[in-house]
């Protein structure tokens, strides 16, 4: 149990060590990333991520994903208010999907006012809305569509 007196070379598929990040290039680029609740651990959303709102959520502690529909940068809140303050970020063990733990500015994190995007639940009968919505969308968003 004694400190071995050399470092063995870590074999070539080992796992990322600390201090390095996601590795954007096992999912083409961008990667999965999953907005947790801070306090609470609730599941908020699942979005993605490439190099450049990682690096943006970390520079600035707010969430930044990037938007595959619109394929550019999608600073969470920009239209609506609700930022997320990114309390902690992880990675997890092969570097390719990325956790936030964020507070959720406004209390939803989703865009049609649910506090969370997972708030249809699966049942036999068929899909079934758990709790109501927090705001109404059409007076955050306007008439604009998304
Ligand atoms: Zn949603």
């Amino acid at each position: 149990m004694s400190e071995p007196t050399s470092r063995p070379t870590a074999p070539e598929n080992a796992a990322p060590s600390a201090g390095e990040g996601p590795d954007f290039d096992k999912g083409g680029g961008i990667l999965p990333a999953i907005a947790q609740d801070a306090q609470t651990g609730e599941v908020l959303m699942l979005a993605f991520m490439n190099a450049e709102s990682y690096a943006e959520t970390l520079a600035t502690g707010r969430a930044v994903y990037f938007s595959r529909s619109r394929n550019r940068l999608w600073r969470k809140g920009e239209e609506s208010g609700n930022v997320q303050l990114v309390r902690e970020v992880r990675i997890d063990c092969d570097g390719d999907a990325i956790l936030l733990k964020v507070e959720q500015v406004g209390g939803a994190a989703c865009h049609t006012g649910h506090r969370s995007c997972f708030y249809r639940r699966v049942t036999k009968e068929g899909l079934e809305v758990v709790g109501t919505p927090l705001f109404d969308p059409a007076q955050v968003y306007g008439k604009k569509s998304g």
